[in-house]
């Protein structure tokens, strides 16, 4: 797989001395989530996992050389049974991608460090990271932290419709992969299909309502692309690149000096 991130910021780069001689209570590890699934005609089953080293890559390189974070390697699987049907789609149960999560988080835990960061790019991956934070919490007193792809980067200049229903194959994912690997972007592929119109909001929907339908993407969305790619450009993803990266980075660097004192109710 290709990687972003920065050789001195891979811990999997590390012998073991050199991790024995990181600080326990201040290095912060990042274990980046995502999937191998079926997205479209026209982006690789990897693009959930290669956004996600391409964003993360770039944000590490923010960071003030002294401060101690380091990625770990990625759980390229995921759970995207919703992409059941397709194929390539290579997913795990949720039962499997939890236990894979609380088994690294074990280990970490075993090696002394304190503080750990889930960092996923798929969205069939997030109720069983919501979970998981806080089973690492209880489970080994890790400080565990959860962070979305874009790190909570604002689209608004993003059309409405594609910003609440292009989520999956849509512009922003086929920006991002112009932008990182565009030799991987079938351009001549790019089907358009939305799950839901903002401009006719229902009762019931598949995404983002107050009354949601579980859904699989066969039902909804047979080409597998839920948005519209057809706007896509690599300048459009080099700037959303730079947005997510600096969201995440600011991110990284709160959770690096978080700590609960002073949180504390005083009475
Ligand atoms: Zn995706």
């Amino acid at each position: 797989m290709k990687t972003w991130i920065p050789d001195s910021r891979n811990f999997a780069y590390l012998t073991w001395p050199q991790v024995d001689s990181l600080p326990r209570e201040s290095t912060l590890l990042v274990l980046p989530t995502a999937a191998i699934e079926q997205h479209g005609h026209h982006l690789p089953l990897a693009t959930d996992t290669l956004i996600n080293n391409f964003v993360l890559g770039h944000a590490l390189r923010l960071l003030p050389e002294t401060l101690p974070v380091y990625a770990l390697p990625p759980i390229c699987y995921g759970k995207s049974n919703e992409h059941i049907g397709y194929p390539g789609t290579l997913a795990l149960s949720a039962r499997t991608f939890m236990d894979t999560i609380r088994d690294l988080g074990a280990s970490v835990a075993e090696a002394g460090f304190h503080k750990l960061v889930l960092y996923n790019t798929h969205g069939g991956n997030i109720s069983c990271i919501d979970v998981m934070a806080r089973d690492l919490r209880a489970e080994f007193g890790l400080r565990t932290f959860y962070l979305s792809g874009s790190g909570g980067a604002k689209f608004d200049d993003l059309d409405p419709q594609e910003r609440a229903y292009g989520f999956h194959a849509g512009e922003v994912e086929t920006s991002l992969l112009l932008a990182a690997c565009s030799e991987l972007v079938q351009q001549d592929q790019y089907t358009v299909n939305y799950i839901a119109k903002v401009s006719d909001p229902k009762v019931l929907t598949p995404e983002g309502g107050p009354a949601n339908f579980a859904w699989l993407t066969r039902d909804i969305a047979p080409s597998g692309v839920m948005g519209d790619p057809t706007p896509s450009s690599s300048e459009k993803g080099g700037r959303w690149l730079e947005r997510m990266a600096a969201s995440v980075a600011k991110a990284l660097v709160a959770m690096a000096g978080f700590s609960e004192t002073g949180r504390a109710e005083s009475k």
